[in-house]
């Protein structure tokens, strides 16, 4: 028997033939036991060899508890498991190494673990020539899809908005926003220039995660009842009665419009799953659950949280041209030339136009092997590949994904692959955040997190900062993506100084352009938001990205509805 110590610990790895399938965890009973049996032995058989770190690991094909052969011996950075199985050829199940180490516990084969997180930033690394070649990409895909319905892989949607709030709008309005994890309504009182935003209530809930995967009637009806609780809670100046309503709907997911206010959807994202609705017009579902409620209220505009976003910058800052949403979900809408949209033949100056850029419109982005598995394990595989990473719904979920390979290649929180970090909820985004942002000197948040959420305690400085290196090339990659998606937009209008005056300086009376963000992810992660910016200036350079403002813009998926309910020809103020 070949004993093995990688860095002063002893290591016995198995692959076994398939007879009994795999446990959850990936580690089959009979073999783990095995495995303990070979890692023992190893123990024994090289104690007398002090704990040198120059020896290499090996492979046992294991089947129940013999041995069948030793598939050879692999160094750091080697063989991942799913290699080994494809090399075999016949099903086999994998099960994790069995590791004693006499260093830190729960550091594994920490080699191991270094050479995946090597082997993850390289593939998350964005610099700024690739993602100019994105750029290029996001552009052409942009083009396609504006000449006709489905012409690319940027959707590219019409939103029928070719107005724009500028400040003078008045009246009372509601407003309602489903687009994620919040579903707000709002009422909100508009004071033209001089008032603004006089007064502001909303109410806020959280959808039923059975009602995200349920039926549409149930879905509609449970929105319906909370817009008329809330409608019943207004006093008499706020909103008078005897007056139908107008409302500004905030649906932030994709939709085939066909006006301002109604659009079919095309498919849900961001964990919602309610087939029943996907095709049909959700303003008739809601205006229908509306009325079941009793209710005298009218949608007189259905729009994205991108779009809300633009009005509610617009409403402030004219130089507002493009919105970018960073929350559960990403996505980025801006004003385009009526010119350079072959697929409307309206008589409008501009209009805004949905990107829908989480979809999959480039084979080029950077993704790693996790990436695909969220990817296949997700309720739309094949789709959404941006969002899925960059948006705050996946962030965490990569990092858990890097920390599970860690865990079950190279053993890093110890023999066993901690049960709770096969849960994918187990570590989310605001979590990642909170490790990201540890300023501790021991990092103790880090430590209190893991324990808190993955059930690994004691763990060693060391593993406390390998994970803050994940949560930096996850956080990196998709702030740099977002960044470098905003450079690509302001490109396509001609705001990104390539058009620059003599000597390539800015031309002088080069327009300012600002771009408004919204969304939990952009606003409470300061080192995405760091990245986010960097990456601009990086690519835009430095004189021009002075003439590019991105800034926090936040409630544009509530007030922004409102005001676009209100400046749109077919919804009077009351
Ligand atoms: P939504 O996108 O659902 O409308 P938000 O804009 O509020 O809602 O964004 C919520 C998302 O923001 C969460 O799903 C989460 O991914 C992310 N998020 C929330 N809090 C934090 C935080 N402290 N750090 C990082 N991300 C966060
Ligand atoms: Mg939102």
């Amino acid at each position: 028997m070949t004993a093995c110590t990688i860095n002063g610990a002893f290591v016995a790895k198995a692959v076994f033939s398939s007879t009994g399938g795999e446990s959850s965890a990936g580690v089959a009973a009979p073999a783990r036991s095995r495995a303990q049996q070979i890692a023992s032995s190893c123990r024994s058989s090289s104690s007398s060899s002090s704990s040198s770190s120059s020896a290499t690991s090996c492979f046992f094909h294991l089947q129940g508890s013999k041995i069948l052969k030793r598939s050879g011996y692999y160094s750091s950075g080697d063989l991942p498991w799913s290699a080994a199985r494809r090399k075999s050829g016949t099903p086999v199940c994998t099960m994790a190494s069995t590791v004693v180490s006499k260093q830190a516990k729960g550091r594994g084969n920490w080699n191991k673990s270094l050479s995946i997180l090597k082997e993850f930033q390289s593939v998350c690394s964005t610099p700024a020539e690739s993602l100019w070649s994105l750029v290029d990409e996001m552009i052409a895909e942009m083009e396609a899809g504006l000449a006709k319905e489905g012409g690319g892989k940027m959707r590219m949607l019409l939103t029928f908005v070719d107005n724009l709030p500028n400040g003078n709008e008045t009246g009372i309005f509601y407003a309602l926003d489903l687009g994620g994890t919040n579903f707000r309504v709002l009422r909100v009182q508009l004071g033209g220039k001089e008032g603004g935003v006089m007064r502001k209530e909303s109410r806020e809930a959280a959808i039923p995660p059975e009602l995200m995967q349920g039926t549409n009637k149930e879905l509609f009806d449970y929105i319906a009842k909370e817009l008329a609780d809330f409608a019943c809670t207004s006093d008499e100046n706020f909103c008078p009665r005897g007056k139908r309503l107008q409302l500004g709907f905030t649906f932030s997911f994709p939709i085939h419009q066909t006006s301002i206010k109604s659009g079919n959807l095309i498919n849900w994202t961001k964990g919602f799953a309610v087939p029943d609705t996907v095709g049909k017009d959700v303003v008739k579902e809601l205006e229908a659950a509306i009325t079941r409620q009793g209710l005298e209220m009218r949608v007189s505009a259905l729009v994205n949280d991108t779009v809300g976003t633009l009005a509610r910058g617009h409403f402030v800052d004219e130089d507002v041209m493009i919105s970018v949403i960073l929350g559960t979900g990403t996505n980025a809408c801006y004003v385009e030339d009526a010119a350079a949209i072959p697929k409307w033949h309206g008589r409008s100056r501009f209009m805004v136009i949905n990107t829908e850029w989480g979809s999959s419109w480039s084979d080029n982005l950077p993704r790693a092997d996790v990436d695909e598995a969220l990817d296949a394990e997700s309720i739309n595989p094949g789709d959404q590949f941006f969002e899925k990473l960059v948006s705050g719904m996946y962030l965490g979920d990569i990092l858990r994904r890097v920390l599970l390979k860690m865990a079950t290649e190279a053993q890093l929180f110890g023999d066993e692959v901690p049960s709770k970090l096969l849960s994918p909820l187990s570590l989310t985004t605001p979590k990642m955040c909170a490790m990201h942002h540890d300023e501790t000197s021991d990092l103790h948040e880090v430590g209190r997190i893991l324990s808190e959420s993955i059930g690994v305690d004691d763990t060693s400085l060391e593993v406390r900062q390998l994970v803050v290196e994940v949560c930096e090339a996850v956080a990196m990659r998709a702030a740099r993506l977002a960044g470098a998606g905003i450079v690509g937009i302001l490109k396509k209008i001609g705001r990104d100084g390539s058009t620059s005056g003599e000597n390539g300086s800015v031309r002088s009376g080069a327009p300012r352009t600002v771009v408004a963000v919204d969304g939990g992810l952009y606003e409470k992660y300061p080192r995405f938001q760091e990245h986010l910016q960097k990456v601009v200036v990086e690519m835009l350079g430095e004189e021009t990205a002075q003439q590019v403002s991105i800034e926090l813009s936040q409630d544009g998926s509530g007030v922004g509805a409102a005001l676009i309910a209100a400046c749109c020809p077919s919804a009077p103020s009351l």
